[in-house]
């Protein structure tokens, strides 16, 4: 336990269970004594949260139905947490979408709607839940985005989804100036491979953990517990002159030819 964040109330985007990168997060903050606001899209996310904040005995400020598809479905949650909480200090969005369909095979044969959902909810979704976010934002605060290696490099498989991940990590920059004059800055965590339920609709994902291992200077996996710690620098003040980074939390392995 530490008091990183004590009296900063912040948003969590995508736990959908335990193994949710967001998850890891909501408990790094947790720990730093953060309130937690959390959001998720399907009632069985819903459901599977509530049981484990229960039995972690985190005490969220609230859990509020968000779609990040959906303008409407955004503006609602946001207002509603204008209304109960006020002023927040931070969002972590950790929420994508592809078909698994187009996460194997040739990127030449992504389909138009396959290429709009994933850029919809993996990387637009970010512009406008910080466009509403920020209005909360009355006393600064941090914006944290998760993304991968795929956005920069060609990682067999992840076609579609990279190529969000390329305009998330550059809404991120774009963003950080936008909201920067309101004290709000908005940075990106690029995890190594962590098995989660998004990450099983990867093909040969199990290749992309275990070259980790083998090659990443570290020679470790990466895990939900870092990735968390990494967020909450990033939120916290001991990240105040960071702004439209992409900071990697994958063992070094970024760093190797
Ligand atoms: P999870 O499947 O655990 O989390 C994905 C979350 O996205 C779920 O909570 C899901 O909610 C949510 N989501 C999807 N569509 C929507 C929507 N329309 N509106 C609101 N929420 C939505 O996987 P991860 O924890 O792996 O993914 C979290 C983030 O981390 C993603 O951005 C992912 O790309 C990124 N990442 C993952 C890595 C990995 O190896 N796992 C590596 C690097 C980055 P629901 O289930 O309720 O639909």
């Amino acid at each position: 336990m530490n008091t990183i964040l004590q009296d900063k109330t912040i948003v969590v985007m995508g736990v959908a269970n335990n193994r949710s990168i967001a998850w890891g997060i909501a408990k790094s903050l947790h720990n730093a004594g953060a309130n937690l606001i959390l959001t998720y899209r399907q009632e069985r996310s819903k459901q599977k949260l509530e049981k484990l904040l229960a039995k972690n005995e985190i005490k969220p400020k609230m859990v509020v139905a968000c779609d990040v598809e959906d303008d409407d479905s955004i503006k609602q949650a946001f207002q509603e947490i204008g209304e109960q909480v006020g002023t927040i200090h931070g969002l972590v969005h950790s929420v994508a979408f592809a078909n698994t369909d187009e996460l194997q095979g040739e990127y030449a044969a992504t389909s138009r709607d396959g290429y709009l959902t994933a850029q919809n909810i993996s990387a637009y979704s970010l512009v406008a839940v910080t466009h509403e976010a920020r209005k909360l934002m009355t006393e600064g605060g941090g914006i944290v985005t998760q993304t991968y290696l795929g956005s920069e490099r060609v990682v067999p498989n992840y076609n579609v989804m990279g190529v969000a991940k390329a305009a998330l990590e550059a809404s991120v920059r774009y963003l950080a100036e936008d909201v920067g004059k309101d004290g709000v800055r908005v940075n990106a965590v690029s995890a190594g491979p962590i098995r989660t339920l998004s990450a099983k609709g990867v093909s040969g994902f199990n290749e992309k953990m275990s070259v980790i291992e083998e090659k990443a200077p570290l020679r470790r996996q990466v895990d939900h517990d870092q990735v968390g710690d990494a967020t909450l620098f990033l939120l916290s003040d001991l990240a105040r002159g960071v702004t439209g980074e992409v900071l990697h939390v994958d063992s070094g392995f970024h760093i190797m030819a």
